[in-house]
C-alpha cells in the first residue's frame, strides 16, 4: 500500500509528552495515547505503520528499547504519519549504535512497571508513564521515591503493558486499584545514583535533534583508558565489567548494565562518558569508587539459583588452599544455572573464579585432577555432608588412586577439593531455597567491597 493511498487516515499531530527530561514519554505509551485518541487499537496502529515488504510478520508491537531495523521503519512511518519528526526521541534510539538490549527485557517479555502513587493520583490528560519506568535498573519512582511495582498488590499477577489507557489503573485479574501508598526499600547509595545516571541517560535520549552517539565511541575511551591504566588488574577488571575476553577489542555494543558499571567503576558520569570520551578519561580517575557495587540481572528474584552459584563461586575462591577447585561448569550445573547467566550477573566474580580455576596448575594436571574430582565425589555423593570432613574421610585419596587412576598427589588434592565443595555445595543449595541467599546478598551489596576476599 502506497502510505499516499491513506493519507486521509493521516494521525492527529499528538506530541510526545516531557521530550528532553528524565521523564520523557516512551513511543509504546505514545502509541497507546494515539490509540485512545483515534479509537483504533494498538495493533491495527502497527499493522498500519508496517511497511508491504514484511508480509508474513505480525505487527510489531512498538517499544522504546528499540533497536532493528523494523522498528526503526516503524517510527519513521509513526513520524511521517503524525506530521511528528521527534517521536524516535521516545526510545533509546540516540544509544543504538553503542547498546544492545541485554538486560531490558525478560525472556518472557517487558513485564508493566508503574509507580503506585503515581497511579492513586492518575489523570489521563495530564499524566503519562514515563520511559524510565520500562528500565528495569531504575528502582524508584522519580517524583515520589517510592518502589516502582511490577505485579497487582492484591493478587501478584503481572499487568500487561498493552493494557488500553482507560483500563490501566485496575489489576486485569482481580479488578483491585494498582494505586497505593507504595513502598520504600533500603538500598545502598550505589542505586541512587545508578537512578540518577539512567535519568540525565533519558534526558539525553530524548532531546529533539539530539545525534546518534558513534559506534567508536568505547573505543576512542578504550584507548585513552588503555594509556592511563596504571595497572594491568583494572583493565582486566574494565574488560570483566564489559563481558570481553582478553584482547577482544572494544568496538561492539555493550549492555546498559556494563555500560553503567563501567561508568562507576571509573566514577565518570555516564553522559560525559559517552558524549566527550577522551576528556571523560583525561583525569586520573582510576582511583576505584568504593561504593561500587556491580550492577546485577534485575530480572533475578530473590531466591534465584544465581545467586547461589555466585555464593557458592565466591565461597569456593575464599577457601581456596592446596586443593582442587573444579571448573565452572561443574559449578553451575550443580546448582543448576546457565554459566552465561552467572557470567553476566557478576561478571567479577565470574571472572575471578575462571582466573583462579586456570591458574592453579598446568593444564595436564588441571585435566587429571578433575578426572580425580570427579571420582572422588562419585565416592562422597552418598555421605551426609555434615559426615563429609578430612578426618572422617582420610581413606579417600588412597580410594581415588586407585580407582581413577592417578597418582597419589593428584589423588590428594582432587579428594580434599571434592569434600570441601561438597559441604560448600550442600550450603549453597540450602541457601537458593531459603532466604540465606537474599539475606547473604543484601549483606553482600551492603559491604562496600569491590573485589574478592581471596
Ligand atoms: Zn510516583
Ligand atoms: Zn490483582
Amino acid at each position: 500500500m502506497e502510505q499516499v493511498s491513506f493519507a486521509w487516515t493521516a494521525l492527529p499531530s499528538l506530541k510526545l509528552r516531557g521530550l528532553g527530561t528524565p521523564l520523557a514519554e516512551p513511543i509504546d505509551y505514545y502509541v497507546l495515547r494515539m490509540s485512545w485518541v483515534t479509537g483504533w487499537s494498538v495493533n491495527q496502529l502497527a499493522t498500519l505503520m508496517q511497511d508491504d515488504r514484511e508480509e508474513g510478520f505480525g505487527p510489531l508491537r512498538p517499544s522504546c528499547h528499540i533497536f532493528g531495523h523494523r522498528r526503526e521503519a516503524q517510527i519513521s512511518a509513526f513520524e511521517q504519519l503524525s506530521g511528528n519528526p521527534d517521536l524516535r526521541y521516545g526510545t533509546l534510539w540516540v544509544l543504538k549504535e553503542v547498546l544492545n538490549t541485554k538486560g531490558l527485557y525478560r525472556q518472557t517479555g517487558v513485564p508493566r512497571r508503574w509507580c503506585p502513587v503515581c497511579y492513586q493520583k492518575w489523570d489521563n490528560d495530564t499524566d503519562w508513564e514515563p520511559l524510565v519506568w520500562s528500565i528495569p535498573y531504575v528502582s524508584c519512582c522519580p517524583t515520589h521515591g517510592c518502589d516502582l511495582v511490577n505485579a497487582c498488590p492484591s493478587c501478584g499477577k503481572e499487568q500487561s503493558r498493552d493494557t488500553a489507557l482507560g483500563l490501566r489503573l485496575r489489576c486485569e485479574s482481580c479488578d483491585a486499584p494498582l494505586g497505593g501508598e507504595g513502598t520504600k526499600t533500603e538500598r545502598a547509595k550505589f542505586y541512587d545514583w545508578v537512578d540518577q545516571e539512567i535519568l540525565k541517560l533519558v534526558a539525553f535520549c530524548s532531546t529533539p535533534g539530539e545525534q546518534l552517539v558513534p559506534a567508536d565511541t568505547l573505543l576512542q575511551f578504550a584507548e585513552e583508558f588503555e594509556n592511563h591504566a596504571r595497572s594491568k588488574g583494572i583493565l582486566q577488571k574494565v574488560r570483566r565489567c564489559l563481558g570481553m575476553q582478553r584482547g577482544e577489542a572494544f568496538n561492539r555494543s555493550i549492555s546498559l548494565s556494563a555500560l553503567i558499571n563501567f561508568s562507576a567503576l571509573l566514577g565518570v558520569s555516564v553522559i560525559d562518558l559517552l558524549s566527550r570520551p577522551k576528556e571523560a578519561m583525561s583525569a586520573p580517575l582510576l582511583d576505584l569508587w568504593d561504593g561500587f557495587h556491580w550492577l546485577c540481572d534485575p530480572f533475578a528474584e530473590k531466591n534465584d539459583a544465581v545467586r547461589a552459584a555466585r555464593w557458592l563461586a565466591k565461597k569456593v575462591l575464599a577457601r581456596r588452599g592446596r586443593w582442587y577447585i573444579p571448573s565452572m561448569r561443574v559449578l553451575t550445573k550443580d546448582i543448576g544455572v546457565s554459566a552465561s547467566r552467572l557470567k553476566a550477573f557478576d561478571p567479577e566474580s565470574y571472572g575471578a573464579y575462571i582466573d583462579a580455576y586456570l591458574k592453579q596448575c598446568r593444564p595436564a594436571t588441571r585435566y587429571t585432577r578433575g578426572v580425580a574430582f570427579a571420582a572422588a565425589r562419585n565416592e562422597i555423593e552418598d555421605q551426609n555432608p555434615t559426615n563429609c570432613t578430612h578426618s572422617r574421610m582420610w581413606w579417600l585419596p588412597h580410594h581415588v588412586e586407585k580407582v581413577a587412576p592417578v597418582n597419589l598427589e593428584d589423588a590428594y588434592y582432587a579428594s580434599y577439593g571434592a569434600i570441601v565443595y561438597w559441604r560448600l555445595l550442600a550450603h549453597a543449595k540450602s541457601h537458593a531455597q531459603g532466604a540465606v541467599a537474599a539475606k547473604e546478598d543484601i549483606r553482600w551489596t551492603e559491604s562496600a567491597q569491590t573485589g574478592i576476599a581471596a
